[in-house]
């Protein structure tokens, strides 16, 4: 069986590995598709907080059950050979102060697949807890799919924005996450969505799964103000622009990934006198399964936002074409024999 390895740091390497051997509570699947995300460049880079090398990649899979470790066809999760999975790639301790309140995102022992220890889905076949692994109808796409692992990520988002219905919402960045935070805000009670991008290519996508409002620039739309405004960026200009942008008594989220050294500049006075809030959202926490019946439902157009499917071998491409900002979400299809793209 063949993986993507990260050997070391900025060290990317195709091998022949074993073939993996389920145990207790755990499958073994057959991946059908993992998408990439700036996470996976981080972790090649060195730049995310305890990664261990040697590491398989890959942590927004979708997949086939090809067999079953002790127990993992009992229980209220049982699993049968054949089922179409998506896999939840977080693991937490169980036992730190923050698990025991409920915060178990935020856990101080927290593990993701492909991203920490445990090795992520950039193989053919890969384990996975049986607590980890979601069941999805015989017919939902198994490549569009992958996108459930980051509209898990979405739907914390959500969760944690203070909010109320006929909010208008202002976006930044449409890129995979800020086009689902968006595809997602009228099932959270907006009024109006708008998204702004200065790749005038990604308000393409927007305008492709349906968002009305696109501008390159939030001083180009029809409004001044916004009770929600979210970054999906981790730019600090763009957060410098979105900040003053926010309504009073409205809300701002970190969305998107800043770099740790980074700092931006807001006004004090005017979180104080507007009584503006300023959240955070970290991963996934309690959101993976309802990102199944969402996705399932048909909340996002996912076909849009995915487009290049790459083999294994070609993983290296994959990973230069999103330094580059080339394409939409980029795919690793470890069981497929060619890299495509996959839009007209
Ligand atoms: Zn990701
Ligand atoms: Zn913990």
């Amino acid at each position: 069986m063949r993986a993507v390895v990260f050997a070391a740091e900025g060290e990317l390497t195709v091998a022949e590995r074993p073939d993996p051997v389920p145990g207790p509570r755990e499958v073994v699947i057959e991946t059908a598709a993992v998408g990439m995300c700036g996470t996976d460049v981080h972790v090649l880079d060195g730049e995310f907080e305890g990664t261990v090398f040697p590491l398989v990649p890959g942590h927004e899979a979708t997949g086939t059950v090809v067999a079953l470790g002790p127990g993992a066809d009992t229980g209220a999760n049982a699993l049968a050979v054949g089922d179409h999975v998506a896999v939840n790639p977080s693991s937490t301790c169980g036992e730190c102060d923050l698990c025991l309140t409920g915060r178990q995102n935020l856990c101080r022992d927290w593990d993701g697949m492909g991203v920490v220890v445990a090795d992520g889905a950039a193989q053919q076949r890969f384990t996975a807890p049986v607590a980890n692994t979601f069941r999805l109808r015989p017919g939902t796409d198994l490549f569009e799919a992958a996108l459930i692992e980051p509209l898990a990520c979405a739907i914390h988002g959500w969760d944690v924005l203070p909010r109320r219905m006929g909010d208008h919402v202002l976006v930044y960045g449409s890129g995979t996450m800020g086009l689902l935070m968006a595809q997602l805000a009228p099932r959270a009670g907006a009024a109006s969505v708008t998204i702004v991008d200065v790749n005038p290519d990604r308000l393409v996508t927007a305008a492709e799964v349906g968002i009305e409002h696109r501008y390159a620039s939030a001083g180009d739309a029809d409004r001044a103000e916004w009770d929600v405004v979210i970054d999906c960026t981790g730019n600090i200009a763009a957060i410098e622009d979105g900040l003053p942008r926010v309504k009073a008594g409205g809300v701002f989220q970190h969305f998107g990934v800043a770099p740790a050294g980074a700092t931006a500049r807001y006004s004090p006075f005017r979180i104080y006198r507007d009584e503006v809030s300023v959240v955070g959202t970290m991963a996934v926490l309690n959101s993976f399964g309802r990102a199944v019946e969402m996705f399932e439902a048909g909340a996002i157009r996912a076909r849009p936002m995915i487009s290049h499917g790459f083999t294994l071998d070609d993983y290296g491409e994959a990973v230069r074409m999103f330094r580059a900002g080339q394409g939409r979400k980029l795919q690793i299809r470890p069981n497929e024999v060619a890299s495509r793209a996959l839009l007209p």
